[in-house]
């Protein structure tokens, strides 16, 4: 269990927001806390609930040892409720079934926290019920709404709740985090390079094609600079079967330019920001007989097949002229 503090560390501008609040016992009705994955939404909303519930708080750290405490970390708090949408989305059935069950219960007290994960997938009933139970004069609920994409979250809900954004990751911290899942640390730096959304670092990171694209985009520069003869063979035997669909085509594409930018931080002496980290001594020799000038305008051409790849042109064409305008220097 985390305190407060430790919280701080990944999102310190909503945690001591939260702890102010929490010192003056002013919490809102409601909180949608947006951020992509990752980023604590759900650890935060959990430590709120226990500071929220926790008769032996200490400041605003809950103890983490008494009864609410546990059952909050344990997940079976009767009080806390996670809703998460049931299938496609989170219905009024759902919410309605809560509230059922709390009338049942004959509750331990007035309190009642949700955590809605998802928030954008309510339903327009799921969200009137949710606010319902808001609305209530002598309800002392706290709601607090998580999402990945707050512009999806419907206005009413919008209008209700405090509106709490979360840090993005840092490239260091997300790194670390796909090494903890079990990849490799070159592969993880590539992925962070790529993008800083975790769904899209899942999916690029199915199978091993990430591994192998990665070994055919360092062998056909390699090539296109030092062995231009070479470099056709490589497009047909080994480019094309592997970047078979629109967003592999466009993620390669992607990684070449991402080893332009490493030749440039080579130039500059910038290594720590390096994307090909296991590859110094390849982009040191190809720095030495690289201009800035000629650079840039590779990177340019990178990105003008991208444009061009939006558009739909045949991929071994434009790849041809791509690799070509590379060789030419
Ligand atoms: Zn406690």
């Amino acid at each position: 269990m985390d305190t407060w503090e430790q919280l701080k560390e990944t999102q310190p501008r909503i945690v001591n927001l939260l702890v102010r609040t929490l010192e003056k016992d002013r919490l809102a009705h409601a909180y949608l806390f947006e951020g992509s994955k990752g980023t604590g939404k759900k650890k935060v909303a959990l430590q709120l609930a226990k500071s929220y519930f926790c008769g032996e708080r200490k400041a605003t750290d809950p103890c983490m040892h008494c009864a609410d405490c546990k059952r909050i970390e344990h997940g079976n708090h009767p009080d806390v409720h996670m809703i998460d949408p049931d299938g496609q989305s989170i219905k009024k059935h759902q919410v309605e079934h809560l509230q059922k069950e709390f009338s049942y219960r004959g509750m331990e007290s007035a309190k009642k926290v949700y955590i809605v994960n998802h928030a954008d997938l309510m339903t327009v009933g799921a969200a009137n019920s949710i606010l319902k139970f808001l609305e209530e004069p002598a309800a002392e609920t706290l709601a607090i709404l998580l999402t990945e994409q707050g512009s999806k979250v419907l206005p009413t809900i919008h209008s209700r709740s405090q509106h709490l954004t979360f840090a993005p990751l840092s490239r260091e911290k997300f790194i670390e985090n796909l090494i903890k899942n079990g990849n490799s640390s070159t592969i993880s730096t590539l992925i962070a390079s790529l993008t800083t959304s975790e769904d899209e670092a899942t999916l690029l990171l199915e199978g091993d094609w990430i591994a192998q694209a990665r070994t055919v985009v360092i062998q056909l520069v390699e090539e296109a600079y030092s062995r231009p003869s070479q470099v056709l063979f490589t497009l047909q035997e080994k480019w094309l079967p592997l970047f078979k669909e629109r967003a592999q085509q466009e993620t390669g594409l992607d990684m070449i330019l991402l080893w332009m930018r490493d030749l440039m931080y080579t130039k500059v002496g910038k290594v720590d920001a390096l994307t090909y980290v296991d590859q110094q001594s390849k982009l040191e020799q190809q720095a030495l007989t690289s201009s800035q000038e000629l650079l840039s305008r590779n990177m340019s051409a990178v990105l003008q097949a991208k444009r061009h790849l939006a558009a739909n042109v045949n991929l071994q064409l434009l790849m041809e002229k791509l690799l070509l305008t590379i060789q030419e220097g």
